[in-house]
């Protein structure tokens, strides 16, 4: 990845946002979020791309369920169950902060599950940010 100069490549994804106030205000905060959480600035986010393909591969794979694993034996198993809880709770623990994240003060009123986070649009986020935040001007 190419470094870039400026600090932030929110101006231009914002103005692809149109004139609408609402939808810009939204535009920028998902941008910080999208920056904050590849801790690097983000120059060229595309509103059409995926979240999946947007966020950091760490965060992408946190966000896939874990499985459970099947043990040969009962200790075993006893001590894999242990494992799965600590396991599931940090899955939960960690979706829930990057969804709290993206969603900002919409996190609450939205009915996004973070399975589906993955496949949301950048643009369908701010979509949904400025549906619950209201301010719309576009329509
Ligand atoms: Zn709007």
């Amino acid at each position: 990845m190419t470094r870039r100069r400026h600090a932030s490549g929110a101006t231009p994804f914002v103005a692809k946002f149109g004139s609408c106030d609402a939808h810009r205000r939204e535009a920028r905060a998902v941008h910080e979020a999208l920056e904050a959480l590849a801790k690097q600035p983000l120059p060229a986010v595309d509103p059409g791309a995926v979240l999946g393909d947007v966020l950091p591969a760490e965060w992408v794979s946190q966000l896939q369920r874990p499985r459970s694993p099947t043990a040969p034996d009962a200790t075993l198993a006893q001590m894999l169950g242990t494992q799965a809880v600590v396991r599931d709770a940090l899955y939960t623990y960690l979706t829930q902060r990057l969804r709290s994240t993206l969603l900002g003060p919409a996190a609450e009123a939205s009915t996004w599950d973070t399975d589906t986070l993955p496949i949301r649009s950048v643009r369908g986020l701010v979509d949904e940010r400025v549906r619950h935040s209201g301010g719309c001007a576009c329509k």
